[in-house]
């Protein structure tokens, strides 16, 4: 049976260490501050943001939090974000997505100054990454590194699988391991012989969206399963893109869904937070 990662335990950790840092900025008049921007009523971001302002109140991160009606325009908008570009109380700024469907995501998230985007989404950050240049990295990847090297297997020379490309999980996942130096396969709905190419993976990163997908015979014995997927069943049920009672029989290690890379999430989004702070202090 594999060893379940508690991804709760190592972001209570990094949290841990995020207050104290917090606090000794404080100590010299340093507050860090993260802007959230809500726009619409989605009941799931609602609850994101929420969680996510908890996390911020728990560590010591002053937060703020701009709530915008569902029809708010894009002009609109980006004046909200240009206000908070210039407020020196504001270090990092968190748009939730998804934005409703007449704003442009991509138009919204360049508006933001690179250094304040705490989520490592604009064009700027992504091309840094890409180039493996310093700057602030998408949370849900940092977070699934961590957890994969929580475990004290190296990831330099291992056949990794990620299943999902987009640009907030599966692209900078597969980035963030081609830098420290594993053998990547990047997966998609065109990929043919998914069970394949799974099979050869030692290290699966699972971000496809579709609950319960990856079945656990695909899986090589004594790999390590990170599965980022998260859904509610209609039972009330969360469960992830991963079948976890078949995939935690042949898995060495295996995170479970809740309690897995969602808290890892947070943490590192405080963690970028305090990033954020300390650029602009030293600029
Ligand atoms: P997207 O829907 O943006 O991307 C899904 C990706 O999976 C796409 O690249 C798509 O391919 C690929 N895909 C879809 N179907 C298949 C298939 N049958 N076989 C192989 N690949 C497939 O999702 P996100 O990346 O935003 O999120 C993925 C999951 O992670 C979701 O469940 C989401 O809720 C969860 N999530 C969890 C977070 C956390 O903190 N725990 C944070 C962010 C997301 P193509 O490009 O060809 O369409």
């Amino acid at each position: 049976m594999a060893k379940i990662m508690d991804g709760k335990a190592l972001a209570q950790k990094i949290r841990a260490e995020v207050a104290e840092e917090v606090r000794a900025l404080k100590a010299n008049g340093v507050h860090p501050g993260l802007a959230f921007i809500l726009v619409g009523e989605n009941p799931a971001s609602q609850i994101y943001v929420g969680n996510k302002k908890k996390a911020c109140e728990e560590t010591g991160i002053v937060n703020f939090l701009e709530k915008l009606p569902e029809k708010t325009s894009e002009k609109e908008l980006l004046a909200v974000i240009d206000r908070l570009n210039a407020d020196p109380k504001v270090h990092g700024i968190l748009v939730q997505l998804p934005l409703p469907k007449h704003l442009n995501t991509q138009n919204i998230l360049k508006a933001i100054h690179p250094k304040k985007d705490v989520d490592g989404l604009h064009p700027e950050n992504m091309g840094r990454l890409a180039l493996k240049l310093s700057g602030l990295k998408p949370c849900t990847p940092q977070g699934v590194i961590a957890l994969i090297e929580s475990t004290g297997t190296k990831i330099a020379g291992k056949n990794v699988c990620v299943v999902g490309r987009s640009d907030i999980v599966g692209k900078p996942c597969a980035l963030l391991l081609l830098h420290k130096d594993a053998t990547v396969t990047v997966c998609h709905s065109q990929t043919q012989n998914l069970p394949e190419m799974i099979g050869k993976a030692d290290i699966v990163v699972a971000a496809l969206g579709k609950p319960k997908f990856i079945q656990g015979d695909w899986i090589k014995k004594g790999a390590i399963v990170i599965d980022v997927g998260i859904h509610r069943l209609p039972d009330g049920k969360i469960c992830g893109d991963v079948d976890y009672e078949s995939a935690s029989k042949r898995a060495a290690f295996i995170t479970p869904v809740p309690g897995g890379v969602g808290p890892m999430t947070i943490a590192m989004l405080l963690k970028n937070t305090l990033e954020a702070c300390k650029l602009s202090s030293c600029t």
